[in-house]
């Protein structure tokens, strides 16, 4: 991903409406209510498990699609996930044409963890695993057509959510779970002027109505979620579609006492694997990292040859894990 924007004209509507105070909704950052949740135990979230399989991943070099690198993580992906006790995983094949008219070999990855109850509602999380083919925004231009460890632009989300299928596995929570890898989301062109190049796979995905069965309550996104020092600040597609879901996961890392992390105001927009959920009527919110102390948007190494291991951090691995987790055990 992609572009932040700074919606201020749409924001500023919908806070005004959201808001009685007008003259304190006139800003981009308006502070947001977050309910109380129940004080209930917090779960368990291993961030040292987590960044075992973030690295896993980054050792098998870049995950662009096409590559045996790539092909090699699909089957390491779906074998764990096999191993944690999915009730189905499907491994769904297909092409897909990126803006430059290369044919891409894709494999998106579907797990579903079904509760003991019959008519339990389903949530999806969700995180990509393909990996960007060029250092595009490295300082050094010899980098940039070199593809990328995505150890934080891939591998983060991934590796949280592979974690919180482990927990999964060890006790059902009370609802579904669809676990759901998608593939080729960093191919996209940088032009500004082709939102669509990006998040082929979840393209791909929604087009083969893949939820004939029922949709999904709900879903989460994660991407780039373990750098150092990262922030999360309230991502406005999903603020302006989504709202209750991040009220929701707003309030699990407030009970968790990481309000620090997850700060409780609205932060950019922008274009990821979320976007294509809502419209397809799917609440699904997206956490990401934004603000960066030295960017002001994403961290510095984003889309450069730095996106690697020594930029990676348990403790932010931790938090999104348990917050994630926290989430789903709190739905009944
Ligand atoms: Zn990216």
């Amino acid at each position: 991903m992609k572009t932040v924007y700074y919606i201020i004209l749409l924001l500023n509507i919908f806070a005004m409406a959201a808001c009685s105070n007008q003259g304190e909704a006139a800003t981009t950052s308006m502070p947001s209510s977050t309910p109380e949740v129940e004080a209930t135990e917090l779960h368990a979230f291993d961030a040292d498990s987590a960044y075992s399989y973030v690295k896993a991943q980054v050792d098998m070099g870049p995950r662009v699609p096409g590559t045996e690198a790539h092909d090699r993580c699909a089957k390491y992906l779906a074998q764990k996930l096999e191993e944690f006790g999915a009730d189905s995983i499907i491994m769904q094949q297909g092409t897909v044409t990126a803006f430059d008219g290369t044919k891409l070999p894709i494999t998106n990855i579907s797990a579903r963890f079904n509760s003991a109850k019959p008519d339990a509602k389903s949530i999806v999380l969700l995180a990509h695993y393909d990996t960007r083919p060029w250092a595009d925004e490295d300082p050094d231009p010899d980098n940039r057509n070199t593809p990328i460890d995505g150890a934080n632009d891939g591998a983060s989300g991934v590796g949280v959510l592979l974690e919180v299928a482990r927990q999964i596995g060890l006790e059902r929570p009370g609802v579904n779970v669809e676990i759901f890898f998608t593939d080729a989301e960093d191919y996209g062109s940088s032009d500004g002027m082709s939102e669509d190049s990006w998040c082929l796979g979840t393209q791909y995905y929604l087009d083969s109505n893949p939820y004939s069965d029922g949709a999904p309550a709900y879903g989460v996104l994660l991407d780039m979620v373990g750098g150092k020092g990262a922030t999360f600040y309230r991502e406005q597609f999903s603020e302006l579609y989504a709202k209750p879901i991040n009220d929701k996961v707003w309030a699990q890392a407030k009970r968790a006492g990481l309000s620090s992390r997850f700060v409780d105001r609205i932060g950019g927009a922008i274009t990821d694997d979320h976007l294509h959920f809502i419209k397809s009527r799917i609440p699904v919110i997206d956490i990401i990292e934004m603000n960066n102390v030295a960017t002001g948007s994403f961290p510095p190494y984003w889309h450069t040859l730095g996106d690697n291991m020594d930029n990676i951090d348990r403790g932010t691995l931790g938090d999104v894990g348990s917050v994630v987790t926290n989430l789903i055990y709190s739905e009944k």
